[in-house]
């Protein structure tokens, strides 16, 4: 039987939310990363653990079928894959920062500088979109020290909290990209193994939405059911089942999960008690 095969990083920051992703979608893998290829359990999927790097090249030459990456790395090895849906998590944007000190007026303050970076492509793009030039240092890792030892004037890097450029008295100027992790298609890909790519996109879906939303279930005194309702911002109508106890209800909706905390208040405020909120695994809808 034919097997889909995935590339993931083999260590760094996409890996444990890669397999986590995949273990929520019910697939579980056999081995170890320390091996390059592993095999899932109930679902017909080959993982290759891979550098980060060296993922686009393996998707471009249909080694593997499709590959979980960050966003940036596919405009820096200037990859035109098919992306198939971003996953929500590793998000970063790429930024040129400057020391605190330096007075920054807009781009044109870039000209002339040295800006070292690990994305020299993603970075010439940008500069010569803005009419800019700069000197490019390559640097490969620990970008966000150049700076301060004198290597450089400026950086470019992936910045998500900014508190590694806040550390190194660093301050954001310009904003090139935004990344996150997404899954990636060959475009070559068998029939026999988009079918399976169909089914496992299927579950990624529903896996990604379930984490957007909770299940809520509150009694409500029959007399309070409006105005709780008006608190409820479902995503559909809320089911209302009646309890042993004369005069009360329950009400079960599915809500999402960014303010829950609030609406919580509200529905307290409206008279609901006993409220139980619970992560959903998936959404079929
Ligand atoms: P790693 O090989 O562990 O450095 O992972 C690099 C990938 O993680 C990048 O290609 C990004 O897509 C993603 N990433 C997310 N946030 C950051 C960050 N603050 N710094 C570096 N990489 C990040």
């Amino acid at each position: 039987m034919s097997k889909l095969k995935i590339a993931i990083q083999k260590s760094g920051r996409l890996h444990d939310d890669s397999v986590a992703l995949l273990k929520d979608c019910g697939i579980s893998i056999d081995n170890s990363k320390d091996q390059l290829k592993a095999h899932a359990r109930e679902f017909p999927l080959e993982i290759f653990y891979l550098r980060n790097s060296d993922i686009p090249q393996y998707l471009e030459e249909g080694v593997v079928d499709i590959a979980i990456l960050g966003e940036n790395l596919l405009v820096e090895k200037q990859k035109n894959v098919n992306i198939i849906e971003k996953l929500g998590f590793s998000k970063c944007r790429l930024s040129i920062a400057v020391p605190k000190r330096f007075e920054y007026n807009g781009i044109r303050s870039l000209d002339k500088l040295n800006i070292a970076t690990s994305y020299p492509k993603s970075l010439q793009q940008f500069l010569d979109a803005n009419g800019v030039s700069c000197n490019i240092h390559i640097i490969t890792g620990s970008v966000e020290i150049a700076p301060n030892i004198g290597v450089a004037d400026a950086i470019c890097d992936l910045v998500s909290s900014g508190s590694t450029l806040f550390k190194n008295n660093l301050k954001e100027a310009e904003i090139l990209l935004k990344s996150e992790a997404c899954l990636v298609q060959y475009p070559g890909i068998s029939t026999e193994n988009q079918q399976i790519l169909d089914d496992l996109v299927f579950r990624i879906r529903s896996v990604i939405k379930a984490r957007n939303y909770k299940y809520i279930l509150l009694n409500v005194p029959n007399n309070k059911i409006d105005s709780v309702i008006k608190e409820l911002p479902v995503l559909r109508s809320p089911t209302i089942l009646p309890l042993a106890e004369e005069g009360w209800s329950s009400l079960h909706a599915v809500i999402e999960k960014k303010n829950y905390w609030d609406i919580i208040s509200n529905l307290k405020a409206a008279g609901a008690e006993g409220i139980l909120v619970v992560p959903i695994d998936g959404m079929m809808v």
